[in-house]
Formats: C-alpha cells, sequence, structure tokens
C-alpha cells in the first residue's frame, strides 16, 4: 500500500502582529485532531536569536522552556496547551538557529564543495527541519506558523521555503492567513482593504492563500467574505469569521462553526473521521470557562511589568493558563491582580492590602529589583497565612525570607544579589560559575526536565499522589545543600529533591503551621494544560478557595 503523504500548513500574519497567530495555528491543529488527525506544530521566529532565552520578558514576553530544555517562543506552550502534548527543539527554530546549522556544516565540508548561497540552501535547511519535525512526531499533519507579518524582510526567506514545499508537493501544502480588519470608529464599518494589499503581499512571495482567518472585534459579514473573495482569489467559504471572543479556547469551536475542519481536510484531499471524544472534552472544559462566576482572587507579584498590564500578562502567560485550569476546574472564576514588587519596598502599609487576596503567587525572575519587596511579601503570607506559591526564584525567595525571619540570619541572600552575604542560602549551580565568567550566557542554565523524589507526607506528595515527578527547569542557583539542615530544624520541609539528594526542588512549611506555603525550584506552569490542570496549581488554588470562605 502506498504510504500517505504528509501534509503541511503554513499559517502567517497579515496587517499587524498580536492578532493571534500562534491562537491560530494550535486551533487549526485542535480541529484537525477533533477530526481524527495526528498533528504536531513548528514555530519559526524570525529574529537572529538562536533561541529566546536571551531576551528579555517584557520585550518578547515569557520564555517557554521545553522538556528538552530549549528555551523557546510562547506560542511553543500554546501548541503544547491547545494539543495536548510535549514538543521538542525539532519544533522550533529561528533566522539564528537555522543559519548556525548551515555555517556549523558549511565548516564540515557538508556541502562537498558547492558555493552554500541563501537561496536555496537556507530553505533547503528548513524544510529538513520541518520534514524531521513532522517525521519524529509521526504526525500526519504538522502546522507551522511563520512569526512577523507578510510584508517585512525578515522572514521573507521562510515564505520563499513555503512556496518551494508547495511547488514540490502542491497537494501537500496549505496557506492560511491570519489577518486583521479594523473597523475605524469614524467610520464604523468593517474594512477589507488592509487585508486585500496583505494577501497582494503574500502573493508577491508567489504564494496564494487557502484561507484567510478574518481577525475583527465583530464577526465578518457575508458582504465582506465576498468581497475579500473576489479581490483576494479565493471562495467566501474559505474566509473565516474571527472575532474576539472571551476566552481564546472558544477560537477552536468558533472555528468549527464555520466548519474550518472539514474544509481544510477537504482541501488536502483527507476525510474527516468526525469529532473524536478529545473534542468532547474540550466544549466541556470550555463550558466550565463560561459558567464560572465565583471568583478566587489571586496576586502576582513580580517585576515585568514595565510596558504596561498587556507586556505582564505576555511575560507569565503559563502561570496565569495555569491558574484558570485549576480556577475553572474547581468552578471558579480566577480574578488576576498583578503587583508591582517594587511598590512594596519601604512602604509598610500597602503590604496589608494584601490581606484581601485569597492567595499571592511569586514567579521566576533574575536580578535584584524588586526583590526586597517580594521578600516582604512573602514575609506577609507567611506570617498571615495566606496561601504562597513560590516558583523558581518565587522558592529561592521564600527560602532566603526564612532564613533572615525565622532563623535570625538577618543578611541571608542569593549569591545572585549579595556576593558579599555572610549568609549565601542559595548558591550558584555546579558548572554555573564557569559558564558565568566563560561568557557562556545562552542556553547554558540547569534547563528542562529533571526528575524529583517527594517525601511523604509532605503537601507536594500528597497533591502529586506520586513518588517521583518530572518537572522543567530554569535556573542558575541552588538551595545551598550546606543551610538545608539548619532549615529543616527550623521547620522548612524540603519536600522535593533530586534523585541524590543534593539538589533541593520543593520547600513548604507543614500543614499544621500553614494552610498552603510552598515553592518549587522547577516551573511547573508549563506543563499545566487545559484539560489537564497542574497538581500542585490545583493544591494553590484549593487552598486559596478555602481561605476565601472563612474570609
Ligand atoms: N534567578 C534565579 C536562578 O537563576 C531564578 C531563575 C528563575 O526564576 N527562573 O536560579
Amino acid at each position: 500500500m502506498k504510504k500517505k503523504s504528509r501534509k503541511y500548513i503554513f499559517v502567517v500574519g497579515g496587517v499587524i502582529s498580536g492578532v493571534g497567530k500562534g491562537i491560530t495555528a494550535s486551533s487549526i491543529g485542535k480541529i484537525l485532531q477533533a477530526h481524527g488527525y495526528s498533528v504536531t506544530a513548528i514555530k519559526i521566529d524570525p529574529y537572529v536569536n538562536v533561541d529566546a532565552g536571551t531576551m528579555n520578558p517584557t520585550e518578547h514576553g515569557e520564555v517557554f522552556v521545553l522538556n528538552d530544555g530549549d528555551e523557546t517562543d510562547q506560542d511553543m506552550g500554546n501548541y503544547e496547551r491547545f494539543l495536548g502534548m510535549s514538543l521538542s527543539r525539532d519544533n522550533y527554530m529561528t533566522t539564528g538557529r537555522v543559519y548556525l546549522s548551515v555555517i556549523e556544516k558549511e565548516r564540515a565540508l557538508a556541502y562537498n564543495g558547492r558555493c552554500v548561497q541563501v537561496v536555496p540552501h537556507i530553505p533547503y535547511e528548513v524544510i529538513e527541519r520541518i520534514e524531521r519535525a513532522g517525521e519524529k512526531a509521526n504526525a500526519e499533519v504538522v502546522v507551522i506558523e511563520v512569526g512577523g507579518t507578510v510584508g517585512e524582510y525578515e522572514n521573507i526567506l521562510f515564505l520563499e521555503t513555503a512556496r518551494m514545499m508547495k511547488i514540490k508537493n502542491p497537494a501537500d501544502v496549505l496557506f492560511a492567513i491570519v489577518s486583521y480588519l479594523p473597523t475605524p470608529t469614524t467610520v464604523g464599518e468593517m474594512k477589507t482593504k488592509p487585508t486585500q494589499h496583505a494577501v497582494r503581499a503574500l502573493n508577491s512571495a508567489a504564494i496564494q492563500p487557502d484561507f484567510i482567518i478574518a481577525r475583527s472585534n465583530t464577526p465578518i459579514d457575508t458582504k465582506r467574505k465576498e468581497k475579500l473573495a473576489l479581490f483576494c482569489n479565493v471562495t467566501p467559504e474559505s474566509v473565516i469569521s474571527a472575532p474576539d471572543v472571551e476566552s481564546v479556547y472558544d477560537v477552536p469551536i468558533n472555528f468549527e462553526k464555520d466548519d474550518l475542519g472539514e474544509k481544510i481536510l477537504k482541501k488536502l484531499g483527507l476525510k474527516s473521521h468526525g469529532r473524536n471524544g478529545r473534542w468532547h472534552e474540550w466544549e466541556g472544559f470550555v463550558r466550565k470557562v463560561h459558567r464560572a462566576k465565583d471568583t478566587v482572587r489571586i496576586a502576582i507579584v513580580g517585576k515585568y511589568f514595565d510596558t504596561g498590564d498587556f507586556m505582564f500578562a505576555d511575560s507569565y502567560v503559563s502561570i496565569i493558563e495555569a491558574i484558570k485550569y485549576s480556577a475553572y476546574h474547581a468552578g471558579k472564576k480566577p480574578e488576576l491582580v498583578w503587583l508591582s514588587a517594587t511598590e512594596f519596598e519601604g512602604k509598610k502599609s500597602s503590604l496589608a492590602e494584601l490581606k484581601k487576596f485569597d492567595g499571592i503567587l511569586v514567579p521566576g525572575g533574575f536580578g535584584s529589583r524588586g526583590v526586597e519587596g517580594k521578600l516582604a511579601v512573602i514575609r506577609y503570607a507567611r506570617e498571615h497565612k495566606i496561601p504562597y506559591f513560590g516558583i523558581c526564584y518565587g522558592m529561592q525567595l521564600a527560602v532566603i525570607e526564612y532564613a533572615r525571619n525565622v532563623l535570625g540570619f538577618k543578611d541571608a541572600n542569593s549569591r545572585e544579589i549579595d556576593p558579599k552575604s555572610k549568609h549565601i542560602v542559595i548558591d550558584i549551580m555546579e558548572g554555573q560559575k564557569e559558564n558565568i565568567e566563560k561568557g557562556n550566557l545562552g542556553g547554558s542554565m540547569r534547563l528542562g526536565a529533571y526528575e524529583a523524589k517527594l517525601k511523604k507526607g509532605t503537601i507536594a506528595r500528597g497533591a502529586y499522589g506520586v513518588d517521583t515527578i518530572i518537572e522543567r527547569h530554569r535556573h542558575r542557583f541552588e538551595v545551598a545543600l550546606e543551610y538545608v539542615e539548619a532549615l529543616e530544624a527550623k521547620g522548612l520541609v524540603f519536600s522535593g529533591c533530586s534523585p541524590d539528594g543534593t539538589l533541593m526542588e520543593i520547600a513548604e512549611l507543614p500543614k499544621s503551621e500553614h494552610p498552603f506555603f510552598l515553592g518549587t525550584q522547577f516551573h511547573p506552569e508549563f506543563q499545566a494544560r487545559p484539560l489537564d490542570p497542574h497538581k500542585l496549581f490545583s493544591a494553590f488554588v484549593k487552598a486559596a478557595i478555602e481561605r476565601k470562605k472563612k474570609r
């Protein structure tokens, strides 16, 4: 029997960025899964950075870490969450990464003396990577999101790659352009012209879109669908309405209202196997999102606010989503409030404001800005028995706070913040000192999935329900072993450790002391999924709900 060929769907953007290409790509994957196909997703980022690890979250949003330690774009998180699967470094590439491997191959004489050219060798490398990702995942359909918008200089080589793939196997490659249709207040009418221009720009890369995903405030009407069809060379049925929705998890459901799944399959010459059980579970989850009325209030105390609330949400997207899943599954509507850590520095009065929250979370971070504010918040949460969840930096700072205020080591600190402190309770990891000295700072933290053993009778062990866990990491510092005994003698419990017992992965206070005071050296948020909320987040949210009941 002839092996069925693998299909590729390219998702590109038009008009403006930030209209949800990542969510569209994730949703397309989701609905194809719903129709019974195995799917994988690839993100192509046009910047020259080799990975997202060297970029400031205020500029680029969260750095999403994969199991294999790759530091990637937050859209990879969307794919994992929507598709309910873990991806690998094969699923992520940047201009920098592609050029780097071409240059390395050239240095190894892998091109056999040929002249290595931007075209075709860069597109060839991209094609190889796309095909490898499809192969490794054994996917029937590969969804590829090309970052940026059409008409930009940056992503032109990736469009050229897509064109080459199409011309080689026309029946196996599809294009969807996610475009924006503004409704200027002065005109009061939805305008199609910018999208027409975007499609022309795509045409000039010799690519004809198969679908236009029409992003707008309100659903697009028939008149405008017809107009776009006429001027963009598509049928009106290929213009898919994509209005703003309450939750991103509505997007696949909305697409299915326009039968996008069936339409894509038809164009690819595939049959629908009918929507399956996982799809109904998704619908069930979305119903919970809409039904939840009663709130649970969680404060997130961070520092990446520089560009306002919007950027904040982008900097901590996985944490925000993880809280949402646990809250919705508990029938609650999460009310997330972001507080700037620096606000709490020196101003004792504002700490009392924290009483209004059902739970407090301190996420990961780097450097000294805002640290004293976070420490004050953690102390308040501990002393006032407000459920506290510290992630990575949030765990390290909880240990510092405990060392200062319970053990009495007033100058306790992390080497990252104060290397002169007499009580370095958080120290640099083995091998990391060398990395820093040599300026080897890209992709060199302790990254990705590692195993940890859980201690019986602890909150962590109770929440997970198993003895061994695997979680993703991203850090250079860790709890200093020489302080573990002293900290434990005063009541702090290290409930999760690396299998050899040298790395403290979870710190907590016993339930008799505090309803929920727990920090993890790893990032549990990267493995939280809408249909499978993370157990530690659920335990934290549960404690927050209990507090609300008592207040
Ligand atoms: N800055 C700390 C470290 O490198 C924490 C990192 C984080 O929160 N991701 O160990």
